[in-house]
């Protein structure tokens, strides 16, 4: 079809209140444009509708700008990061910015491994956070950290060398080695880090390893000991007696074949007569519990009976007995013991509470019927626990709440000591003669109902390959018991997002025992003890100075290289003292941060400003700090903590190698080795993902929303490239007051102005998803879709220094100003890139430009305005849908081939559109409906017959408007493609429309050439 010649003939009807003005831009024309310039934004693909004179093309004023549409984040974004280097961009912000220091204090990463998404999500967040403040004026400094220390290291280290080495191997020289692990790992996640944009004091990290690290943490350990909330207590571990060492939990392995020797037993009740259960009273003589163990070798520390108040217990007769065993379990032991037992009632579990029974191994001693936890189950044995606080976990948890003694009379090789039945048992080795003996002794107590072999799962040392057992050894603690109130009062003063933290912290706090802070381990920082001839610790305050004296100029090694009189001050030297070997829990190395970093670098404060990290630091790293901090200070050593959550894939499920979804952040932002499956997408996209998430929960990541991402990345910079394109001939300095704006500017001003300020209230909540989302909804609703589709023929069309064009420039200019600076936290690459191809820039850096300032008079409120836009831009929905009727039965092609007749019943709808449809010759050639809707022709009518008589019409859907769609009257303009009854009319340029003429004549081309001289 010839839309040309079939336009020929029509002519526009003489309906009340038509709209007749001059030409408006082609959409067609645009899109060509749009193609030539590599602008892809609201363009429509349309078949070519004539061949193009070629005469004009160049009178048109042409987008342009160095600021690529692609980002090509590989080598643009090390460039930039180069730049930032170069000029000390970070560095003098953070140092000489002019208002006061704000103090994010970097939990530090563990140094062990690459970085994974969950360091990615964590460092970048705090860039965000970091730059907003420089950019408004702060100094922000992030000092990186890393966790040194500790047994993943060691063992990384141990496993990499062969037996006969790792036999050889002194404390010195594993230290070395893990030293040297430790520094390697922190260069390449430094390394990582860096390459996702992440401004830091690079090159003057904290290492808990450090020496002024070392000793700053022997003075938190001091005088938290000197304030008495330190002490020396049994605490049982994984303990193998063939290497006749502690175990940590990764140093075990659990063979399948391993037998041990259960026994069922029975031990006396002896205060039932005094209970308040009438049915456990009536039976008060015969009454026993019956309890289960795998490991007889511990009855001599049984110390309690545990129950559950959630399970039935039942009263169940055996020869003479009564047995109170768990509901549920009385047909199993019963075919155990291969007895019928005969319930004759029920109690619970509460009711067992509190009485007495006779210790199944020593003479007159009284143990306790207590409740347990959610541990004690029906699963299997009788549904009463055998507690011995000294050989197991759970039970020493339930020991400590109920200050039992914490027994443990098995020595460093796992034989009886001589602390019970008068050494009767002394020597015997608990996995041998020892158990079997045990065996023997209940048997002829009466105690033993049933022994018989049990296959499960025991723990093993991992290098002898024999059975470890759980003993309580002495062990350093951390009493909070002393602070725990003030702890408590220390967590409410904090400000905690998302809220949920504080509860969850408050109640870890309030259920939390005391903190084992002793290791048996190398790779550490020591507890500075000594100890006397009798085994008893000496530490004061001159010899904890004198340590961390030491460790300040020499490093922790030194613990190892001297001996204990050299470590000593000189009066305690030659009475014998010998030093302990013990090492602190990585958790404390942590845990003093505040005082090695926070409190000693003049680029923080103590409390710190805020802290940000995973919500699994409520149990660690928060505490940590928040325990040392309150023992020793009085106070939080933070104001504020901010939690995120943990990185899943894109299914919600958690990330591992073996089910191959990982995802890796630096392949994501590097490109793998086939760049058509792993394309490079660049930091900038990996930030935007970052603030694309709801962070306070666990966040989802996989190529199918990192390729959303990316899409949304490519709007938001076609965007900003159409802005900076369209502005290069704008001096900012010549432009025109608020006043004198179009109202559709104004308006999109105060649109700014809403958006800026929500973009900062986004910062300031650090709420980065409301940021993104309202960021995205502005570049696409606002933006794109609307004020920037209208722009174009303003700018290309319209003389160069025409009111209309420099009207939008002045609104470009702004948008451009606001939004570089507004997501140069988010997109630093992106934006540092823009700002350097913004021709009236006057700082080298867009974070030196200082935050956004939109102009109060764009904030002035306009309501009447408002609302009519409100209603145009619902009718502008509509509209377009009845254009794109006309454009698919083929009568028109874009929207400028048409006539728009509007039919609008409602008064105020009809006023509100009026706004916008000025009377002939009182057009400001912007606020008008033609041009808004990119249309020839609109006639605004209350007749419902107008637009019921066009060739298409629609009942408005969005809003209550009747559309009708005509093809435009008129020819079409050969320099803007609009359709004019104008075009043909004049002499001089017959293929033009009347307002390409005049502007034709002010660029003084006169005529168009006759098409022989042209060619
Ligand atoms: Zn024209």
């Amino acid at each position: 079809m010839d839309p040309m010649s079939s336009c020929l003939g029509f002519t526009s009807a003489g309906v009340p209140r038509v709209l007749r003005r001059g030409p408006l831009v082609n959409r067609q024309c645009s899109n060509r444009l749009i193609s030539r310039h590599g602008i892809v934004m609201g363009a429509r693909k349309e078949k070519k509708e004539d061949p193009d004179s070629g005469f004009y093309k160049n009178t048109v004023n042409l987008p342009s700008t160095n600021f690529n549409q692609r980002a090509n984040a590989v080598k643009t974004e090390p460039e930039i990061q180069k730049f930032w280097a170069d000029s000390k961009t970070y560095e003098k912000l953070s140092s000489e910015n002019p208002k006061e220091v704000y103090s994010l204090h970097d939990g530090p990463p563990y140094a062990n491994g690459d970085i994974h998404m969950g360091h990615a999500l964590n460092k970048v967040l705090k860039d965000f956070l970091n730059r907003y403040q420089l950019l408004r004026g702060k100094k922000a400094t992030l000092i990186p950290g890393w966790d040194c220390h500790g047994l993943p290291i060691e063992l990384k280290v141990l496993q990499s060398l062969k037996s006969k080495e790792r036999k050889d191997l002194t404390p010195s020289a594993l230290r070395k080695k893990a030293k040297e692990f430790a520094l390697k790992t922190i260069e390449s996640q430094k390394a990582s880090f860096q390459r996702l944009g992440v401004w830091a004091s690079w090159d003057t990290p904290y290492l808990t390893l450090n020496p002024e690290y070392e000793a700053a943490q022997i003075e938190v350990f001091g005088k938290m000991f000197l304030e008495g909330y330190i002490y020396r207590g049994k605490k049982p571990v994984h303990w193998s007696p063939s290497s006749r060492t502690a175990l940590a939990e990764a140093e075990l392995e659990y063979p399948d074949e391993h037998i041990s020797r259960s026994v069922y037993a029975a031990f006396s009740v002896m205060d039932a007569d005094k209970s308040e259960n009438e049915l456990v009273k009536k039976h008060s003589d015969a009454l026993s519990v019956a309890v289960w163990t795998t490991t007889p070798w511990t009855l001599p520390a049984n110390r309690a009976v545990a129950v559950n108040p959630a399970i039935v217990y039942a009263l169940a007769e055996l020869e003479g007995r009564v047995l109170i065993v768990a509901k549920d379990l009385v047909e199993a032991v019963g075919q155990k013991l291969e007895k019928h037992l005969v319930v004759i009632g029920e109690v619970k579990g509460n009711d067992l509470a509190g009485l007495h029974y006779e210790h199944p191994i020593q003479d007159g001693l009284k143990c306790k019927i207590l409740v347990g936890g959610d541990y004690i189950t029906t699963e299997s044995g009788t549904g009463l626990v055998h507690t011995a606080p000294g050989h197991g976990q759970e039970d020493y948890i339930v020991g400590m709440r109920e200050g039992l003694e914490i027994f443990s009379p098995v020595d460093n090789a796992g034989r009886f000591t001589d602390e019970f039945c008068e050494g009767e048992f002394a020597g015997l080795s608990v996995l041998d003669d020892g158990n079997q003996a045990i065996i023997d002794h209940v048997s002829k107590r009466d105690v033993l109902l049933l022994e018989e072999k049990y296959n499960h799962k025991y723990p093993y040392d991992w290098r002898t390959k024999k059975p470890t057992i759980f003993r309580a050894t002495e062990q350093w603690f951390a009493s909070v018991e002393g602070f725990r109130d003030q702890a408590l009062e220390a967590v409410r003063g904090v400000q905690w997002t998302p809220e949920a933290g504080e509860r969850r912290i408050f109640n870890m706090i309030v259920g939390r025992n005391d903190w084992c802070i002793s290791r048996q381990r190398t790779w550490g920082v020591p507890i500075p003890v000594f100890y006397d001839g009798d085994g008893e610790p000496v530490l004061n305050q001159g010899i904890i100075s004198r340590v961390a004296e030491l460790f300040r100029e020499k490093g922790s090694d030194i613990w190892w290289e001297l001996e204990a009189d050299d470590l000593l001050p000189e009066e305690y030297r030659g009475t014998g003292l010998r030093k302990g070997m013990d090492t602190m829990d990585v958790w404390f190395d942590s845990g003093s941060s505040w005082n090695a970093v926070t409190k000693q670098s003049p680029e923080m404060t103590f409390p710190a400003d805020v802290y940000l990290e995973g919500s699994d630091q409520h149990r660690g790293w928060f505490q940590s700090s928040l325990l040392t901090s309150v023992a020793t200070q009085g106070q939080a050593p933070y104001k504020k903590v901010l939690t995120h959550g943990f990185v899943l894939d894109q299914n919600g499920l958690k990330m591992s190698k073996s089910v191959g979804n990982v995802v890796d952040p630096l392949k994501l932002v590097n490109g793998g080795n086939n760049q058509k499956t792993e394309p490079a997408y660049g930091a900038d996209v990996l930030r935007l993902w970052v603030s694309s998430v709801d962070y306070s929960g666990d966040v989802l990541v996989g190529p199918e929303i990192i390729r959303t991402v990316s899409d949304s990345y490519r709007k938001i910079r076609n965007t900003l490239r159409y802005i900076v394109s369209n502005v290069n001939d704008y001096d900012p300095s010549t432009g025109m007051s608020f006043d004198e704006l179009p109202a559709l500017d104004k308006y999109m001003l105060r649109r700014l102005a809403a958006i800026a300020e929500d973009m900062e209230a986004a910062y300031e909540t650090s709420s980065f998803v409301r940021l993104y989302q309202g960021l995205m909804r502005f570049a696409t609703v606002d933006l794109s879709n609307f004020y920037l589709d209208i722009a174009k023929d303003r700018l290309y069309i319209s003389g160069t220094d025409d009111y209309r064009r420099r009207s939008c420039q002045k609104v470009l200019y702004h948008l451009l100003e606001i939004l570089t600076r507004a997501i140069a936290p988010i997109l630093p690459h992106t934006a540092e890139d823009l700002w350097r191809n913004v021709h009236w820039k006057t700082t080298s850096s867009v974070f030196e430009a200082g935050w956004i300032k939109p102009e109060s008079s764009w904030s002035l409120e306009d309501p009447e305005t408002d609302a009519a836009m409100d209603v145009f831009r619902t009718v502008r929905t509509d509209v377009n849908k009845c254009l794109d009727a006309a454009r698919n039965a083929k009568r028109i092609g874009s929207g400028l081939a048409a006539k728009v007749s509007l039919s609008v019943a409602d008064d105020s709808v009809f006023e509100a559109l009026q706004k916008f449809n000025p009377s002939s010759g009182e057009s400001n050639t912007v606020d008008e409906l033609s041009y808004y809707l990119l249309v020839s022709e609109v006639n605004l009518s209350k007749d419902k017959a107008v637009a019921e008589g066009a060739e298409f019409s629609l009942a408005g859907e969005e809003s209550d408007v009747l559309v009708g769609v005509d093809v435009a009257s008129g020819n079409k303009c050969d320099r803007c493609w609009v359709y004019s009854e104008h075009v043909g009319k004049s002499e001089n340029h017959p293929l033009l429309c009347d307002r390409c003429e005049e502007v034709m004549t002010n660029i003084g081309v006169t005529s168009q050439p006759v098409p022989e001289l042209a060619q």
